[in-house]
């Protein structure tokens, strides 16, 4: 059940507490907006070390909180984060540097540029699904850019979220960044604070809540949202290829993966050799000795009792529904596995098909044409990512013209994510605002548009008031020349 922040707070004797730190910090601002990129690259470094020093811990918590393999908390928290903080001590200096523009005929004597400042005091909101990498990832961006920010970890990930306020700890002062552990009654009572921004990463339903609540103080937000993220696989597709990326991209992270394919729509004559193709793959992947997937020490779990049973009645209600289980299909309350499991024949309604999945159950839809699959597609709010297996130039060209997502990639999955140049957001339902490199810089920047003039005797001063006609056959040429 989601709280609405507009209701009376439940927390509030911790308001108080968060509201003397959110000032601590309000107060040190100006120190850290004033700090050089010199100054700010330290900072990041810092944090690098810290995260290199101690990656065997970042391990450990993943594993104690899902039972995430090692390996893929290398890849997919340790990875991107050291890879985010590289491209930006590479170019913070020139992403601080105002930027000139040029200046228009009908002002001219004027100069003008864009000014990068920090927006101030910052709220990041993270999820549990890549506990370390969306919690530290934002906090890259926010410190680039000068702010100070209170981080606020996903309470369904508690060894994790304990990691990240001792690394803040241990890296920062509290006047510059602090973790606040806790649910949504933290998060609620932190919202009722007037943050320069606000950057939330998790649920489409959640994402309401925080938007209405920083209405409250009109304070900015970044939302980075999820929702079905749709793959196609025409008649052209590379069979085998298709199989292995999408198995990698629905099963890393047990399937609990913002870009992971939600659904692919598949082109009915290859259907069948799709799903051979993906029959081998998994095996290869998580059962090479034949001892069963549960044995694999190379797949995480469902990171607790409340999302198995979402996904378990999720697979039920599809079975109730004609879905036919066509791979996988075994699951075990008691270690919250969940084997990887494609199904065919799935009811349009059946929930399934309606709600984000998060976890490793993969419906395969059949199309005839590619219009049809675009409709399809279309019909569902806006994905956050938008998959295309095809050779096909004509086919690539045409799915992406007609769908709108937040990101996409063709013949691969996920890894537009880790692409530092791309923005990363979503669209409508799955997100406002971008992240990542240089985007993440301007999420958390206040871009001022700033114009300096000449003294004395300037072009707009012809046309002050009074409005004589002489006045008003200016403001005419200007109307038609200008
Ligand atoms: P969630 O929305 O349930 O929780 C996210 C955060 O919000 C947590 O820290 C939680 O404590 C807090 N929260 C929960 N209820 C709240 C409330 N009423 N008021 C204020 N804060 C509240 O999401 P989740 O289950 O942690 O993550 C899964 C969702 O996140 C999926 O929809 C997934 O697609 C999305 N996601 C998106 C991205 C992205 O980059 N776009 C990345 C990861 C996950």
């Amino acid at each position: 059940m989601i709280s609405d922040v507009t209701s009376p707070p439940t927390a509030a004797p911790q308001v108080d507490t968060l509201r003397a730190l959110f000032e601590q910090q309000r107060q040190h601002q100006p120190v850290l907006r004033r700090a050089s990129a010199t100054e700010r690259g330290q900072r990041l470094r810092r944090l690098s070390d810290w995260i290199m020093v101690n990656r065997t811990a970042i391990q450990e918590a993943h594993y104690a909180d899902f039972r995430k393999p090692a390996a893929e908390t290398d890849l997919t928290e340790i990875w991107p984060t050291q890879g985010e903080i590289k491209h930006t001590l590479a170019h913070l200096k020139q992403w601080m540097r105002p930027r000139k523009v040029k200046t228009p005929l009908s002002l001219l004597g004027t100069t003008s540029w864009v000014q990068y400042e920090p927006r101030g005091v910052c709220l990041i909101i993270s999820p549990w699904n890549y506990p370390f990498y969306l919690a530290v990832d934002p906090l890259i961006s926010a410190l680039a850019a000068g702010n100070c920010c209170i981080i606020k970890p996903s309470e369904l990930t508690p060894h994790v979220a304990a990691l990240l306020r001792r690394m803040v700890e241990e890296v920062f002062e509290p006047s510059e960044v602090a973790v606040v552990e806790g649910d949504k009654d933290v998060a609620t009572a932190l919202l009722q604070l007037p943050f320069d921004h606000i950057f939330f990463t998790g649920s489409p339903q959640v994402g309401k809540v925080v938007m209405r609540a920083a209405a409250e103080h009109l304070s900015s937000v970044t939302l980075e949202l999820g929702g079905k993220s749709p793959v196609v696989v025409d008649e052209t597709a590379n069979l085998r290829d298709a199989a292995e990326k999408l198995i990698w991209g629905k099963c890393v992270n047990a399937g609990q993966t913002c870009v992971a394919p939600d659904y692919v729509l598949v082109q009915e004559k290859v259907q069948p050799a799709l799903l051979a193709e993906m029959r081998t793959v998994i095996h290869q992947y998580y059962n090479p000795a034949d001892a069963g997937v549960q044995e694999s020490t190379s797949y995480a779990r469902i990171v607790n009792g409340h999302h198995f049973a979402r996904l378990a009645g999720l697979l039920e209600d599809a079975q109730a529904a004609g879905a036919t289980i066509a791979l996988g299909g075994s699951i075990d309350p008691d270690q919250c596995f969940i084997e990887p499991t494609v199904l065919t024949h799935v009811a349009p309604e059946s929930r399934l098909m309606q709600e984000e999945i998060f976890g490793p159950l993969l419906p395969l839809v059949p199309y005839t044409t590619l219009q049809s699959a675009v409709e399809y597609i279309n019909a569902r709010p806006k994905p956050l990512a938008q998959y295309i297996f095809s050779r096909s130039r004509e086919n690539q060209q045409y799915l992406l013209e007609n769908v709108t997502a937040g990101g996409a990639a063709i013949n691969e999955t996920i890894l537009h994510l880790a692409h530092a140049e791309l923005p990363f957001g979503g669209a409508g339902n799955s997100g406002i605002g971008k992240a990542h490199g240089h985007f993440g810089f301007l999420a958390f920047s206040n871009e001022k548009g700033v114009l300096k003039q000449r003294l004395g005797r300037t072009g707009i001063k012809l046309m002050y008031p009074p409005y004589t006609p002489k006045v008003r056959g200016l403001i005419n040429m200007l109307l038609k020349y200008l």
